[in-house]
């Protein structure tokens, strides 16, 4: 007969079918490829303990392990009123804090975001000039009374001696970049983290550049001491939630990513310059752990991992923040998505219609959408992915088009994103959790028979862990397959926000500072400002 013979199977499938079915295998290809199992945990835990030590030993290492001069942590009975401010990420924030002396505080501030030319200025000079603008700022509108004796003062008096110590308000400095510490309140630029890059200001003392830019300014402002972001967190945690052990560790996981925690004095063998007391035998220690493992022998390394590494300001530094923090993690997965924008075989946003050769015209996202640019994907769209867990994915869709001006995002293209997303989090989280669980173990304190009834406290603040979805929940379920942690022990890891940690913080190391200057022990200066 003429007809021809019957195809049981067709040789091309339909058109929309396979496209969707090759998108869903591919992001969960993608999605695996962020896996971090198990077996990598407590191989990275291990080696973060190695780097560690390292660190305690020598200058130069991975993990910079820095000395903070701060040698007690406060138990919520100290009392006084300072002023903080805080840069280290977009915003500049200035506060004065009141210490009511009961774990309670009382807090005003005021937040500006800091211009992007300043960020990458000529001269740190020019930065710090306008930092100082906004304390004269914050004193005027929150501290009339303080600002208009000043400013009589200033014009009565014949020389800045003239100032009585009692009317000088002590600040403390939250710069959270790492910094070479020499003091409580003296310390140089190693390098700048997260965006900045104002190479004039490397190797110079910052709590000397905003004092110089304060004193022009002829501010009663003295700055008392220079504080990490962590080392804040973890003094604001102590005050506020204290238990018998205190806060061991103080946690940002938020643009940026750090640590800073409780050590003996006996494992800190590199030598001190500065002054502190020895008293307590234990010391505050900066890790500085964005840097941990630059060398790559423990992190996971995508190709999109790379490709954000290459095109960033500092290639080779922060690669473990670069696999945790907020600032970056939008970054991996915008590498992610323009990789399936571009490739023909996926079904990815893309314009059906569409037969042109530009990748880019083959997409229905707007020819101008922040996609395409570095940076161009918000970080927070992860969480809007991760919170979203209706079946048309509705707010997620709803986002995408409105944030990145997709014309019309589908459930598939919706789907996908999500899978994708959520794999860059929770590797984030398990990343996160391999710090966490290295320096529980560091402290002995799971294991200490007179901590035996006590959980492991620790104070985190930063957007990821505030904002991200689960973000805890993933930090958890990896710190229970940590050896020498397991189920039990993560169930005695406490892990708390510490609101305001930079601010209160900040407060509470410049009333170390304070007792310091008049030579007091920390026990006493804590004892002191108690009474
Ligand atoms: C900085 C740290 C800081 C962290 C969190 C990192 O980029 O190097 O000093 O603590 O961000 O803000």
């Amino acid at each position: 007969c003429g007809n021809p013979p019957s195809v049981p199977f067709p040789t091309e499938a339909p058109v929309s079918r396979p496209l969707k079915m090759t998108l869903e295998a591919q992001s969960a290809a993608i999605a695996a490829r962020f896996d971090y199992t198990d077996e990598q945990v407590n191989s990275a835990v291990n080696e973060f303990r190695r780097q560690m030590t390292e660190g305690l030993e020598k200058d130069g290492t991975s993990l910079s392990q820095i000395p903070t001069y701060v040698t007690g942590v406060p138990n919520g009975t100290e009392k006084g009123l300072y002023m903080a401010v805080d840069l280290g990420g977009t915003n500049f924030r200035v506060c004065s804090i009141q210490l009511n002396g009961d774990t309670t505080f009382n807090l005003t501030f005021s937040k500006v975001a800091i211009p992007r030319d300043l960020m990458v200025a000529k001269t740190a000079q020019e930065l710090f000039a306008f930092l100082a603008k906004q304390i004269e700022l914050f004193l005027q509108t929150h501290h009339e009374d303080h600002f208009e004796q000043h400013v009589r003062r200033r014009m009565t008096m014949s020389s800045p001696d003239g100032y009585k110590d009692e009317h000088v308000f002590r600040l403390g400095f939250t710069f959270s970049f790492p910094v070479q510490q020499v003091g409580i309140n003296k310390g140089t630029l190693i390098r700048w983290t997260k965006g900045f890059d104002i190479p004039d200001a490397i190797g110079k003392d910052v709590c000397a550049l905003l004092q110089d830019e304060i004193d022009k300014l002829h501010l009663p402002v003295k700055v008392a001491a220079l504080v990490n972001d962590t080392v804040g967190t973890l003094m604001a945690r102590s005050y506020s939630s204290p238990g018998k052990t205190g806060t061991v560790l103080g946690a940002i996981f938020g643009t940026g990513t750090n640590g800073a925690y409780v050590e003996k004095l006996s494992n800190l063998k590199k030598p001190l310059s500065g002054e502190y007391d020895k008293t307590t035998g234990e010391m505050v220690i900066n890790t500085e752990w964005g840097s941990f493992d630059n060398q790559l022998s423990v992190l996971p390394n995508t190709e999109w991992d790379v490709a954000l590494d290459k095109a960033s300001p500092n290639p080779g530094i922060q690669m473990y923040e670069k696999r945790v923090s907020g600032m970056f993690l939008g970054e991996i997965l915008r590498l992610v998505t323009i990789d399936l924008l571009k490739d023909p075989k996926v079904s990815f946003f893309k314009d059906e219609n569409s037969s042109s050769n530009d990748w880019k015209s083959t997409t229905n996202i707007v020819s101008d959408s922040s996609i395409y640019t570095q940076w161009g994907l918000d970080t927070a769209i992860m969480s809007v992915a991760a919170a979203d867990n209706t079946p048309e994915l509705s707010t997620l869709r709803g986002e995408l088009e409105k944030q990145l001006g997709i014309y019309s995002a589908g459930l598939d293209d919706a789907q996908a994103f999500k899978a994708i997303a959520n794999a860059i989090g929770r590797r984030s989280a398990r990343l996160s959790a391999v710090a966490i669980a290295a320096i529980v173990l560091q402290t002995g304190k799971l294991t200490d028979p007179a901590n035996a009834d006590e959980p492991v406290d620790i104070g985190v603040d930063g957007s990821l862990v505030e904002h991200y979805p689960y973000f805890r929940d993933m930090i958890y379920e990896a710190l229970s397959a940590i050896d020498g942690i397991g189920e039990e022990g993560a169930k005695r890891i406490r892990i708390g926000i510490a609101k305001d940690g930079s601010g209160v913080g900040a407060a509470l190391i410049a009333l170390v500072a304070a007792g310091m200057e008049k030579r007091l022990t920390t026990a006493d200066y804590l004892g002191e400002l108690r009474s």
